[in-house]
């Protein structure tokens, strides 16, 4: 823009300077012309009409005087000296200027030539006059040089009115239109050039703002950028930190509470499991504000959409209707999706006074605490997963002897004693043989779900020890206890290979009730004595050790 306008400048400078040079410079010829040629042409003009009627004064006075017998000598002087100035020096510079003029003139010399003409026609007659006596000749011979005199000034005063006195008019108004012209020129200049350069100064403090604008948003977006990535710094690092779900809700409450201002209410929503059911894993209010009532993940926008929500007004038409129910209390809320395992399975929830909007800043944090939530959460399940599926035997889902192990660990710290059951597949060999490794497979996870069915309590760890053994530990279990949940395992067996398709099967059981005095080791080795037993008296029975 301001380019432009400066070119525009340049252009203007450019024209109105070459119209002053031709303007002036025209003026100055035609000055020239006047003050040199016409206006010294038009002043000999003069002198010479003044000549030829002092001439013809002079003649007429020299006739009278000699017709009254007067003394004419002064007067024949004064015509002498008149008559000659008609032919003399001030007609020829006249008649030179006219012929240095002559373009411009066209008339002139045929004027000047008549005027020669009828001149030297006068002069002889008067001559003539004067050489008479006084009489009747002489008399009318002054009439017929009266006449001719007439006719010699009447091409005088054409030269004088039609020729010389027009271009008096023509050049002396030409260069007062050229002054005029050169002012007028100056005059418009020095306007546009001030407009311009008005209009220069204006685009450049204009685009001077702006970029100083630019400058200063630049500056605001680069500190806000600090800011959030430190934040989500802190963030990460305390999350990570975090080597429990409780511990990773509680950094997420903090996280809310310090870094959004004036919230009434902030809540993390998340499925269970099943992905059936959102429930509000942690949740602060301020005052009468309340928490979302919203419980299936389905009907929570932010979880459906997988994005971002903003509700300005719980009143509005196209408010969330959990929080236009929620209360009477006009509020704004936002409602970020948290992603576990790159599935939206819950929300980071937030609301407001309606007067006190949440601004992308606000926005930006909730979605950084969302995110990295949603990321250590996905972490710590899976570690989870992975933990459960390193302690459980692939085949049938039961614990395996590691994790057994350290369930009784754990027990010593809570328990007192323990019941042990030592189980074993009778002819399972046999089984395998006539059935197929695969029947065998099936047989195991039957058992293993008849297991499952007798050991639901907390109380208690099952087992796959090893091929089709099988270890169940009851803490605190009496001997009575084990004998008890032996037969019902015996009976739950029976019960599911009623509706099983593979060939029915039993199990033969050692059961021991031990302390803590006791290694678990001796303890098993005890319930494995107990289980030979079994099989020693014939199988499908329950032996105490
Ligand atoms: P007993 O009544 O005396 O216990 O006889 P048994 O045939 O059950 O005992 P034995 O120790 O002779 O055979 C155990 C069999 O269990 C041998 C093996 O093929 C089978 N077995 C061990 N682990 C698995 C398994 O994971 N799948 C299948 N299908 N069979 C297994
Ligand atoms: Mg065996
Ligand atoms: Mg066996």
């Amino acid at each position: 823009m301001s380019l432009f306008l400066a070119s525009m400048l340049l252009v203007v400078v450019l024209g109105a300077g070459t119209a002053i040079v031709v303007i002036t410079s025209t003026a100055r010829h035609n000055t020239v012309e006047l003050a040199e040629g016409v206006a010294p042409a038009s002043l000999l003009l003069l002198n010479i009409d003044r000549d030829a009627y002092q001439a013809e004064l002079f003649l007429e006075r020299v006739v009278h005087l000699e017709s009254t017998g007067q003394d004419s000598i002064d007067a024949r002087i004064g015509y002498a000296e008149n008559a000659a100035q008609l032919v003399g020096e001030r007609w020829i510079g006249f008649r030179e200027i006219g012929r240095a003029l002559r373009d411009r003139l066209p008339a002139e010399a045929e004027h000047a030539d008549m005027f020669e003409q009828d001149r030297d026609i006068w002069l002889e007659t008067a001559a003539r006059v004067l050489d008479l006596p006084p009489g009747p000749e002489r008399d009318r011979l002054s009439e017929t040089a009266k006449e001719q005199f007439a006719t010699m000034r009447n091409h005088l005063d054409i030269l004088e009115e039609q020729v010389w006195e027009p271009q008096i008019g023509i050049l002396g108004s030409s260069t007062t239109r050229g002054i005029s012209l050169v002012m007028v020129t100056i005059v418009v200049t020095m306007i546009v050039v001030a407009v311009v350069t008005v209009a220069l100064t204006i685009t450049n403090i204009v685009a001077f703002r702006r970029q100083a604008q630019d400058y200063a948003r630049r500056e605001e977006d680069l500190l806000e950028n600090t800011r959030r990535q430190s934040f989500e710094t802190l963030l990460r690092r305390a999350l990570e930190m975090a080597q429990s779900e409780a511990a990773a809700l509680g950094i997420v409450a903090r996280a809310t509470d310090q870094s959004l201002e004036r919230v009434e209410m902030s809540e993390l929503l998340l499925s269970d499991s099943s992905r059936s059911r959102l429930r509000s894993a942690h949740r602060r209010v301020v005052g009468t504000a309340r928490g979302c009532g919203v419980t299936a993940p389905d009907e929570c926008r932010a979880v459906v959409t997988g994005t971002t929500q903003v509700f300005s007004d719980s009143s509005a038409l196209d408010a969330c209707p959990y929080l236009a129910d929620r209360d009477e209390v006009h509020r704004t809320a936002l409602c970020v999706p948290v992603s576990i395992n790159g599935r939206a399975s819950g929300t980071l929830h937030a609301t407001r006074a309606v007067t006190d909007p949440f601004d992308e800043r606000d926005q930006a944090t909730l979605t950084a605490i969302a995110n990295h939530t949603g990321i250590q959460l996905s972490v710590l399940r899976n570690q989870e997963i992975a933990t459960r599926q390193a302690g459980t035997d692939p085949l049938t889902g039961l614990a395996n002897r590691r994790s057994l192990d350290t369930a009784v660990h754990r027990m010593r710290e809570s328990a007192d004693c323990m019941a042990i059951l030592m189980i074993d597949l009778d002819h399972f060999k046999e089984l395998n043989d006539t059935h197929g490794h695969e029947t065998g497979d099936r047989a195991l996870r039957i058992f293993a779900d008849a297991t499952r069915d007798v050991t639901y309590d907390e109380r208690t760890v099952a087992a796959r020890w090893g091929g089709e053994e099988f270890v169940i530990v009851v803490a605190d279990g009496t001997l009575d206890d084990g004998i008890l949940l032996a037969e019902r395992l015996r009976e739950a067996l029976a019960v599911k290979l009623l509706d099983a398709t593979t060939p029915s099967f039993t199990v033969s059981i050692g059961v021991v009730s031990t302390d803590w005095s006791r290694p678990f080791d001796e303890a098993l080795e005890l319930a494995d004595q107990a289980l030979y037993e079994a099989k020693e008296a014939g199988r499908d029975r329950v032996v105490v050790g």
